[in-house]
């Protein structure tokens, strides 16, 4: 049935890799083409701010699939080639010059770093961390004494701030608000991630505003709203991302922060699909849109996107999950606070010493959990998160994760 017909997938990336593989694994024995703007075949990015670029891990090991897995599943690779634009009327994309029809179409075009003007116009040696080559820069300059001033206390800069400090580094980080992550996970946790850093020797620098950055020699010159100054001989800017929907906009796709799509990753245009960092999506569970910048979310939405794409009905209800690790902290969180926030924070363990479980909550429903260094707890959290609802008793640490979570069946 699907032998004549054409499906695009536009962007190289993980939720790219995760589609590709499930179409040919569900009976895609159509023409199946796969651009991507970056030469490299789909990869992963979490290990680029931790085990590749602390030197532990190879590239190889971050590919979705190894290279000889596209011939053998026919995949027409066009990689190094950026789509120019996306024709829903005749169903085409062209990219280098040409033409390409499609009967079904996945944009997985990812995120672009936010850039700092002031950092890019000052001549210092400044790295922003998305692709394996700007992990490969940051990782050539993890030198014992070498300064790193890192402006943006979110994933990107205290993974690096940790890969960082392991190479003997002297590490500032600059944070524009009380705490770093405060904004994903609150002070009541974010405090923790704090204290962790300063552990390791971090010179933490909260609601420091950058005033100027000038650049002399190969040395920035960082001067904050204080007056007081910092130099580095790299100056890394982890200050958040920007979903790439360029493409979708000027076609016509309904946007708002990213593509929106229903719950099956249908955008506006019912042959057009979208996943991972730019998708927006109706998620059935949460009740409302949200779009989700993590690696879970790039692999389960490009399976789900394939699999609609095929003409299943599937829904897209995995909750948001991420996992991070800094130093000898492995963490795991799944779910989502959402816009009207929460009231109350049940802590469990013990936070000083790094071993630890959070819930949060509002109005008693259990809208996100994580663990620290608590890996067996992670069963019992996505038991209790995972239904959304009230969820008594999780103050009393007599009572086990594991047991809590077995009442509620
Ligand atoms: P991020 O996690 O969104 O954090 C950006 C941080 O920079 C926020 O704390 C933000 O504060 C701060 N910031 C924004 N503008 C600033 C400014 N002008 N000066 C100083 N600080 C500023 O983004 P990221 O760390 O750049 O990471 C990029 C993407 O990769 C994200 O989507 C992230 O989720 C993903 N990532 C995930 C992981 C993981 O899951 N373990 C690891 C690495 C990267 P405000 O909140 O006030 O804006």
């Amino acid at each position: 049935m699907t032998a004549t017909q054409t499906f695009v997938i536009v962007g190289a990336g993980l939720a790219a890799g995760k589609a590709v593989q499930e179409l040919r694994e569900s009976g895609f024995d159509g023409h199946l083409v796969l651009y991507g703007a970056e030469s490299h075949l789909p990869y992963e990015r979490p290990p680029l701010s931790k085990g590749y670029l602390t030197g532990d891990d190879s590239f190889e090991s971050a590919l979705v699939q190894p290279p000889d897995w596209y011939d053998a599943h026919a995949v027409d690779l066009r990689l190094g080639t950026r789509v120019a634009a996306v024709d829903p009327v005749a169903r085409a994309v062209t990219a280098a010059g040409a033409t390409q029809r499609y009967d079904k179409l996945l944009l997985a075009t990812g995120s672009r770093p936010r850039h700092l003007a002031m950092a890019d116009d000052s001549g210092a040696p400044v790295a922003y961390l998305r692709t394996v080559e700007d992990s490969d820069l940051i990782r050539s300059r993890l030198r014992a004494e070498h300064r790193l001033v890192i402006i943006g206390g979110g994933w990107i800069g205290l993974e690096v701030a940790a890969a960082a400090r392991r190479a003997g580094a002297h590490v500032t980080l600059l944070e524009a608000l009380d705490l770093p992550l405060v904004r994903v996970l609150g002070p009541e946790v974010a405090r923790t991630f704090a204290a962790l850093h300063q552990a390791h020797g971090v010179d933490l620098r909260m609601k420091t505003v950058v005033s100027s950055i000038e650049a002399d020699g190969g040395v920035a010159i960082v001067t904050l709203a204080d007056g007081s100054s910092v130099e580095a001989d790299l100056l890394v800017v982890g200050i958040g991302v920007t979903p790439d929907i360029t493409l979708a906009e000027a076609a016509g796709l309904r946007t708002d922060n990213g593509i929106l799509v229903d719950h099956q990753l249908r955008s506006s245009e019912p042959d057009i699909f979208a996943a991972g960092d730019i998708a927006n999506a109706y998620h059935p569970l949460l009740g409302r849109h949200v779009r989700v910048e993590h690696w879970d979310n790039a692999i389960g939405q490009g399976v789900v996107a394939a699999q609609n794409m095929l003409g299943k009905d599937v829904s897209y209800d995995r909750l948001p999950y991420f996992f991070s690790d800094q130093y000898d902290l492995g963490m795991e969180y799944l779910g989502n606070v959402g816009p009207d926030g929460y009231d109350r924070v049940v802590l469990r363990g013990t936070p000083d010493k790094g071993t630890f479980t959070a819930f949060w909550l509002r109005e008693g429903r259990v809208l996100a959990g994580m663990h620290a260094n608590d890996w067996d707890a992670m069963d019992a959290i996505r038991h209790i998160v995972g239904g959304q609802r009230p969820v008594a008793g999780l103050e009393d640490e007599s009572v086990s994760l594991a047991q809590i979570a077995a009442n509620l069946d």
